[in-house]
């Protein structure tokens, strides 16, 4: 039997707690600094205590998951924080596809398989001089929203790039990713495909609390022009939400093709969890303006399950829960190969 492991941030409790009722041993890459914090939990059984999470590719870590037949978790810290390259490098086996998470780094390669999934995206910009309307200016990679920004012309597009380069935010014009605004109620989809059995769960879904953009509409107008204030996209938490039933359909047939064109242009594919994430306009048309190829942090609402879990399983299911569970049946048909890489 394996071991499960993953970083000390972002959906490790989750994992690791999902990881421990499915019977592993749980392991924590975990940086000094945290280390108070996650040894409140007694679930996670083994600590490998590190100055950074880059570590994680260091002979040391690599030889302590080695001899504890280690599976690593992938989530958005691991994105955030080291490069493609590094990722694709570590030896400790990753759970899923890791040659899919280049694809969510970079957002044109994101953009194309967005495209092969025939989903409804908005226009992307090749430069500032196309901007003739709300756009949103997003940094490459998993940066959370911090120093996203809007902009309805290039002058006001300057202005707050050249901001976030003194503030040391970014480095110029190619840091910058140009995207329509979507307008709409914002939904992130929570899905789990199993390779093993071939078949599509769709787990949750939630919405994300990000500051400070979601705490301006608490401001009138007037002092929101006074205080000159450009808004940022920083997720600070998640809250739940639940879709009218007729959306389903159209959420399942976004998650196959999505399954599918990943099978197509990154195999083996899409295993194991991801997530849609978009608006639903005044027609309830989902426009996609993200995808994350693995876990993602709103799945922690439902550590006990979610209102979609619990109408496949007869017991509690989070998504930690779900990708320990496909381990442990992958375990028991000698499949490992298949969902981890
Ligand atoms: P993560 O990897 O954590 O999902 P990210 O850094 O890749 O985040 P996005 O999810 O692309 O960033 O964007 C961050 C936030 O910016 C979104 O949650 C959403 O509120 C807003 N946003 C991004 N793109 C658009 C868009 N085209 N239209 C409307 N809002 C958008």
């Amino acid at each position: 039997m394996s071991s499960i492991a993953t970083l000390g941030s972002h959906c490790a409790l989750q994992v690791l707690k999902g990881a421990k009722d499915e019977g592993f041993k749980t392991i924590l890459v975990c940086e000094k600094k945290r280390e108070k914090l996650y040894r409140r939990f007694h679930f996670i059984d083994e600590f490998i205590v590190v100055d950074s999470f880059a570590e994680v590719m260091d002979q040391r870590c690599s030889n302590i998951l080695k001899e504890n037949n280690a599976i690593i978790v992938p989530h958005g810290t691991l994105i955030a924080q080291m490069s493609s390259a590094e990722i694709e490098s570590i030896k400790t086996p990753i759970f899923g596809n890791k040659w899919i998470l280049r694809w969510e780094s970079d957002r044109n390669m994101k953009e194309k398989l967005m495209v092969e999934s025939k989903l409804k995206i908005p226009r992307s910009l090749s430069s500032p001089s196309e901007i003739n309307g709300l756009v949103i200016a997003k940094r490459h990679g998993a940066a959370g929203g911090k120093g996203y920004f809007l902009a309805t012309n290039e002058e006001e597009y300057m202005k707050k790039r050249d901001k976030l380069i003194e503030d040391g935010i970014i480095k110029g014009d190619s840091d910058l990713y140009l995207q329509e605004y979507a307008l709409g109620v914002s939904a992130y989809l929570q899905y789990f495909y199993s390779e093993l059995s071939g078949e599509l769960e769709f787990f949750g879904v939630d919405r994300r609390y990000e500051s400070d953009i979601d705490g301006l509409g608490r401001i009138p107008a007037q002092e929101q022009i006074d205080i000159e204030l450009i808004p940022s996209f920083n997720v600070i938490g998640n809250s739940p939400l639940v879709l009218r039933e007729s959306l389903l359909e159209e959420v399942y047939a976004m998650g196959e093709r999505f399954v599918e064109a990943a099978k197509r242009l990154v195999p083996p594919g899409m295993t194991g969890p991801f997530c849609l994430e978009g608006v639903y306009d005044e027609n309830a048309k989902f426009t996609t303006f993200e995808f994350s190829a693995r876990i993602v942090a709103g799945t922690n609402l439902y550590v006990s399950g979610s209102p979609y879990s619990s109408l496949i399983y007869d017991e509690p299911m989070s998504m930690g829960r779900r990708i320990a569970r496909e381990v442990k049946n992958a375990n028991s048909k000698n499949s490992l190969s298949k969902i981890v890489t």
